[in-house]
């Protein structure tokens, strides 16, 4: 690919576009989120996303969906509720997917909101491409290959094998975002321009759950104010540095990713 049609996020970057609050900052000026996470068969995928969210830098964080008692009891400060999002208290970014099975109503619901969501795992199977083009607030997908090669209708090979041409393709066809997961992640906004890609990261990231907490991360800089392409670079940069310390060369678990987070966020600031 020609050099301008990638930039690298910088460090200086991501010290300028991180959210650190200031004296007059309260939490809904940091940030509320909202995640649509988890179900009966996979409650950890909620836990983790909230994970993210909260090591993320959210003001606060509320949760809509059947996983809410796994997500008191490790994160007691969560807002939870089991009803529809639309009656969830008031939320400026949406996360929505990590988890939920088969919930379209779900995802059909927080893409009708006039805030910035973003949707993952699950949510990009449910979601209608048109309910999403129709959206004037900003969208932020993630898939990894697999689910970039679903959406596409192509093999996953094919996707590894065109990661630029995918990652744009997507971001053009959903008129949204896209972040596309990996060694070196992509972020690709909707009216083309250069793609972002990731310097940090490990692959020690390829662990269950590790994508989960990222969705919780970039909806936390979504809450904050950044807009999608920032959100979604920072996010990846700040959960492959957080994925290095958890790391140090040996396994982690996306758990410990997000309790990295915190050191991640020292290092830059
Ligand atoms: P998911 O597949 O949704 O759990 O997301 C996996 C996360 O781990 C994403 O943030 C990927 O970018 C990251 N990841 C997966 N494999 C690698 C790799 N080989 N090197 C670096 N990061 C990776
Ligand atoms: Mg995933």
């Amino acid at each position: 690919p020609a050099e301008a049609d990638l930039e690298a996020l910088q460090y200086a970057d991501v010290e300028r576009l991180l959210p650190v609050p200031v004296a007059e900052s309260d939490k809904y000026r940091r940030g509320v989120v909202g995640i649509v996470a988890g179900s009966a068969r996979y409650p950890g995928a909620a836990v983790l996303a909230v994970a993210g969210a909260l090591r993320g830098g959210a003001g606060a964080v509320r949760y809509v969906g059947p996983a809410g008692d796994a997500v008191i009891a490790r994160f007691p400060e969560t807002l939870v509720s089991a009803g529809p999002p639309a009656k969830a208290g008031r939320v400026q970014a949406w996360v929505v997917g990590p988890g939920i099975g088969d919930n379209a109503q779900a995802v059909a619901e927080v893409l009708g909101a006039d805030v910035p969501v973003l949707v993952d795992a699950d949510g990009l199977r449910l979601a209608d491409p048109d309910a999403v083009r129709a959206r004037t607030a900003p969208t932020l997908l993630t898939p990894h290959a697999g689910e970039a090669a679903a959406l596409l209708g192509v093999d996953r090979a094919e996707v590894e094998g065109a990661r630029l041409a995918s990652v744009r393709e997507l971001a053009g066809r959903y008129g949204a975002t896209v972040l596309l997961k990996g060694a070196t992640t992509l972020v690709a906004g909707p009216r083309g321009g250069a793609v972002r890609v990731n310097p940090t990261g490990t692959p020690w990231l390829a662990t269950a759950g590790s994508g989960d907490v990222l969705s919780g991360l970039a909806g936390s800089l979504l809450a904050a104010g950044l807009e999608a392409r920032d959100a979604g670079s920072v996010a990846a940069y700040m959960h492959g540095l957080a994925g290095r310390f958890a790391a140090h060369g040996a396994p982690t678990g996306a758990l410990e990713v997000a309790e990295a987070l915190p050191r991640a966020w020292r290092d830059v600031t």
